[in-house]
């Protein structure tokens, strides 16, 4: 499924709303520091279904929204909307009618999220599977973080093996397997 666009409103310096476009081909963004660089992949992160407020650089999940600066006071939501072309059909069943996805989730101060697929609201779950499922998500190895690499050098053979099971597009397998186990 190809990223299309990514639309953001209130989520860490992105207190406007914001639309980048993602054109088939590489996409480079660049910047000084400080400028959100690292954010814009956090809330590609975050809207596939991160759930560790410690691989958004946070504190807590609240701490995605706008928190305020000198000219502007702070937020009490944040959301982010990406958009995917499903020309390829590669949906999950429910919503693989749709020539087009459009996955957000929301965040309310002291309410927690709440993600919709094309205006339905789904489980966290839902979302984290669709993105495991088309090998993405927000643990995918070809999300590739600061310092990662080291870790992966540094990681314990069972942490390599998810690392591994993730790139063979397994991950969701282990999820869906792991979620039967539980009822
Ligand atoms: P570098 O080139 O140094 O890696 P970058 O472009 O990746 O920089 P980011 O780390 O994405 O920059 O952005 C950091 C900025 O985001 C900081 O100015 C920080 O104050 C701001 N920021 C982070 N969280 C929030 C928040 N919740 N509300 C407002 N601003 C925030
Ligand atoms: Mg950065």
């Amino acid at each position: 499924m190809q990223f299309e666009k990514l639309r953001l409103v209130g989520f860490k310096s992105f207190v406007e709303p914001t639309e980048f476009l993602i054109e088939p081909g590489l996409t480079g963004v660049v910047g000084p520091n400080g400028c959100g660089k690292s954010n814009l992949v956090e809330a590609l992160r975050w809207v596939m279904g991160e759930n560790s407020y410690k691989n958004m650089r946070a504190s807590g999940m609240d701490d995605v929204i706008f928190s305020g600066s000198t000219h502007r006071p702070a937020r009490n939501s944040a959301e982010v909307t990406l958009l995917l072309a499903n020309t390829e059909r590669e949906a999950p069943a429910a919503f693989n009618d749709a020539d087009r996805l459009e996955v957000t989730r929301r965040i309310e101060r002291e309410a927690g999220s709440v993600y919709r697929i094309n205006s339905r609201e789904v489980r966290a779950r839902d979302v984290q599977l669709l993105f495991a499922d088309a090998s993405t998500g927000s643990r995918s190895p070809s999300m590739v973080r600061q310092g990662q690499i080291g870790e992966l050098i540094a990681a314990r053979p069972s942490a390599r093996r998810q690392i591994l099971e993730e790139a063979a597009g397994i991950s969701g397998l282990h999820s869906r397997r792991h979620e039967a186990e539980l009822r």
